[in-house]
């Protein structure tokens, strides 16, 4: 077990790829606190299965738009556990269209969950991780930071902000033992995608080269590696993960 005694804080965690990386993080022996927004059940159901498998969970509420949310969940954490060793910000929503009709609700929502969250979380472990000389920070991005799809404009400049904040972090923390990373992945299979999945599933598949969609056990790995001891050299990268979508071909 490769993360035995750490304590991982793990954003988004009931349901899709955050609920794979908190099962991920806990098979390799972290004790981990996760936030979800609405599902309760579903982020009960976690920490029950969790415990049945002798693994250490907890679920947190709060939005993670909402700095004063994120502080208190933090406070909660370090009450309880006393260290925050892996911080992974997974939460993240859509709210797609085009700009000419794009609601400024639409933009704003978008900006906050996805990009003010990473900074709200990276603030709040800031001063823990720092007094431990230890830490691993992990963002969830996406292959649309780059790629220009119609329709994200929100969704694609705050995964486009996580990138520019994961590296400019990783130069400012790096001498404290802290790495940042972020990943980004391709068409993965959760909720988020599942309306167009039933439009076109078998059209994106031909745009990966491995002819598949990505599970979101694929992307838990990479969190598990970029959390773990051999990763210690690592920071300030973007990793993507996407069968080979983005290559073109
Ligand atoms: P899902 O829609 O399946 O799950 C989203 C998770 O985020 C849920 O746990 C949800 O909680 C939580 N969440 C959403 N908004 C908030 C909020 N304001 N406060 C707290 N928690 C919140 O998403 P995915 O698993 O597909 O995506 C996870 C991450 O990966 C996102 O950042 C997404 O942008 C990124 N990504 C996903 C891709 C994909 O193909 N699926 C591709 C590229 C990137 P609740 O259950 O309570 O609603």
């Amino acid at each position: 077990m490769r993360l035995s005694g750490r304590v991982a804080l793990v954003t988004g965690g009931s349901r899709g790829i955050g609920r794979a990386i908190v099962e991920a993080l806990a098979r390799e022996g972290a004790k981990v606190a996760f936030v979800y927004r609405s599902n309760k059940d579903a982020a009960d159901q976690l920490v029950a299965d969790l415990a049945t498998d002798q693994r250490e969970a907890i679920a947190l509420q709060a939005d993670v738009a909402n700095t004063e949310e994120v502080d208190k969940v933090v406070t909660e954490v370090l009450e309880k556990w006393e260290r925050i060793d892996i911080l992974v910000n997974n939460a993240g929503i859509t709210r797609d269209g085009l700009l000419a009709t794009m609601e400024p609700d639409n933009w704003h929502s978008v900006i906050e969950t996805n990009l003010t969250s990473v900074y709200n979380f990276c603030h709040a472990v800031m001063r823990p991780m720092m007094s431990q000389r230890s830490g691993r920070i992990i963002n969830m991005s996406s292959v649309s930071a780059e790629f220009g799809n119609q329709g994200q404009v929100n969704y694609a400049a705050s995964k486009g902000g996580v990138q520019g904040l994961t590296r400019c972090l990783a130069t400012e923390i790096g001498r404290r033992g802290i790495t940042v990373n972020a990943i980004a992945p391709g068409f993965i299979v959760t909720d988020m995608t599942e309306a167009i999945r039933n439009a076109a599933e078998s059209e994106i598949k031909k745009k990966v080269p491995l002819r598949r969609l990505g599970q979101p056990d694929d992307i838990a790995h990479a969190v598990t590696f970029l959390a773990s001891d051999e990763a210690s050299y690592i920071t300030g990268q973007v990793l993507t993960i996407d069968g080979g979508m983005t290559l073109g071909g």
